[in-house]
């Protein structure tokens, strides 16, 4: 099936969330209209591209081939649907206001000096067609680390994480102006209620890790807030699995509070 949108040269807007992720818009949208796309497949009202390979440049791992890649993000979007319906549920309010893209790119990340980055959302990659109803295309990027991973991590960590998390952030106008700890509290958490929702085992070091790491850091300043003005509820931090849906409508009311 032929896709809405169309490539966007150009296309770069200020006020991107970061710097990282404007250098990676900008880098790729280039790589990408230059390549072409071979696959091109719709699944679960979800558009599907998988970029080739480039011959000029030496990959630092073994790659995956292209219809095996597209074979791993068709089975982990069918994980979202058979098990996250909260994700589902917010994967379709996405389709519902905008194109909603997977891109695999063998060449993502360009160059991987310290962390690997394994997935990113592009809110420019693609520009909606002429006559597109809406204005969004929503895309996430998926590199050539993690779709080595299994299918719960690409589910949860590549596409739940970057397209229902960053891209709800998108829908709604925030992404320009949330600040970088609380734009991954939020995609975090919602990543944390598809592990969870996948039956992934929560007490493994991957998992203890994952949690600490976006609770201890990326959600301290919304879980001072909760403190303060929610200590009623901070035992809802104590328990595992975590209850994400009611933890993200207090940070509703967290970012509501915060300055513009
Ligand atoms: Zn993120």
């Amino acid at each position: 099936m032929s896709s809405k949108f169309s490539m966007s040269l150009g296309n770069l807007r200020s006020g991107i969330a970061t710097a990282i992720l404007a250098l990676f818009i900008s880098t790729f949208v280039v790589q990408a209209a230059d390549n072409g796309v071979t696959i091109d497949e719709y699944h679960h009202g979800i558009y599907l591209k998988v970029l080739p390979v480039d011959p000029a440049v030496k990959p630092d791992i073994s790659l995956l081939e292209s219809s095996e890649a597209m074979d791993k993000i068709k089975k982990a979007i069918d994980l979202i649907y058979e098990k996250s319906s909260f994700n589902a549920d917010a994967l379709n309010l996405l389709k519902s206001r905008g194109d909603v893209v997977v891109v695999y790119d063998p060449g993502f990340p360009e160059w991987s000096r310290g962390d690997i980055i394994l997935a990113a959302f592009l809110p420019n990659f693609y520009e909606p067609a002429a006559d597109a109803p809406w204005n969004n295309v929503f895309v996430a990027m998926l590199g050539r680390y993690i779709i080595k991973h299994s299918l719960a991590e690409i589910a949860a960590e590549g596409i739940v994480h970057e397209l229902v998390g960053h891209g709800i952030q998108h829908m709604y106008g925030r992404l320009t102006h949330m600040n970088s700890l609380n734009m991954e509290c939020e995609a975090s958490l919602y990543e944390m209620q598809a592990f969870q929702d996948l039956g992934v085992d929560l007490y493994s070091d991957y998992m203890v890790n994952f949690r600490r790491e976006f609770e201890d850091f990326h959600c301290d300043d919304f879980k001072r807030f909760m403190q303060k003005h929610k200590g009623s509820l901070m035992s809802l931090w104590d328990e595992s699995p975590l209850d994400v849906k009611v933890i993200l409508t207090i940070f509703d009311e967290y970012l509501g509070q915060l300055p513009n």
